[in-house]
């Protein structure tokens, strides 16, 4: 790659006055290994809690983390899918059992959207936070929500797979490593997929490694995390994704394998 080192971006999941002390336990193992900038995507009425015992302590620990070059980025609104019933099999799948009905965006209309994704700057507007992107809950984005999305100042969003920059609707393939919380079975795979991930894609320009509250509570998912971004640091930059965002819309074309995007109203 001509330039620029390959890229790390580190993103805690779920950050809410409610479940910070497990995402402190997570930004405490990673300060372990490196003092790296985090991506933190942070849920403004997570589970319709706005407040909580924690809020004080998380919100002067949110501004310490940007001082030190953290980003927030938003992360839907109440990380609850409350859009309309799944019409589908496949999609109640998706919805209710894979992802536990957390998939906020995952069946809203356009006004439903836009809704939601207006509370969601006022409230960064009212702690006089910045914000550059959002993330959608389990990643998942009905055409509504990605359409609403258009008519906001978000510089970029992710699904699972690929990182989108909205100005310029490009799309490059960046996929998220991350640890399943559902078993011990399930668990140790996830372990060992993310370490074939992470070799078979050791030239991808940017690697996403994604952490959930619910990992702290699993020493050995822990421990497997801070080794494998010993690993990934040796190969790769850290920064967050609005920095990954700037390096990236600032490089010629052709420095990324990106696709244009954005076709009939829907993201390709
Ligand atoms: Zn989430």
């Amino acid at each position: 790659m001509a330039g620029s080192e390959r890229a790390l971006c580190v993103a805690i999941h779920d950050v809410a006055p409610a479940t910070w002390p497990l995402c402190e336990k997570l930004i405490d193992a990673i300060g372990q290994v490196a003092p790296i900038p985090l991506t933190l995507l942070v849920v403004p009425a997570y589970h319709h809690r706005c407040q909580g015992e924690h809020h004080n302590a998380c919100f002067a620990a949110l501004r310490q983390q940007m001082a030190q070059g953290s980003e927030l980025a938003l992360h839907g609104y109440t990380h609850l899918d409350e859009g309309r019933r799944p019409d589908c099999s496949w999609a109640y799948f998706w919805r209710q059992i894979y992802t536990q009905g957390e998939g906020e965006f995952a069946g809203l209309d356009v006004g439903q959207a836009r809704e939601r994704l207006g509370w969601g700057l006022e409230w960064f507007a009212r702690q006089g936070w910045p914000v550059d992107g959002f993330v959608a809950p389990a990643w998942l984005m009905s055409e509504g929500s990605w359409q609403a999305l258009q008519e906001f100042p978000f510089r970029y969003t992710t699904s699972f797979s690929r990182i989108y920059l909205l100005q310029q609707r490009r799309s490059l393939f960046a996929p998220s490593l991350v640890y399943s919380a559902r078993s011990g079975w399930g668990s140790a795979f996830s372990r060992s997929g993310n370490d074939a991930v992470a070799r078979i894609l050791r030239d991808a320009p940017l690697l996403r490694l994604g952490l959930h509250p619910r990992d702290a509570n699993r020493p050995s998912t822990v421990l497997h995390c801070q080794r494998l971004l010993e690993k990934l640091l040796q190969r790769r930059q850290a920064m967050t994704k609005s920095a990954f965002a700037s390096r990236w819309s600032a490089a010629p074309d052709d420095e990324y394998l990106s696709t244009k995007w954005w076709a009939a109203g829907k993201p390709v």
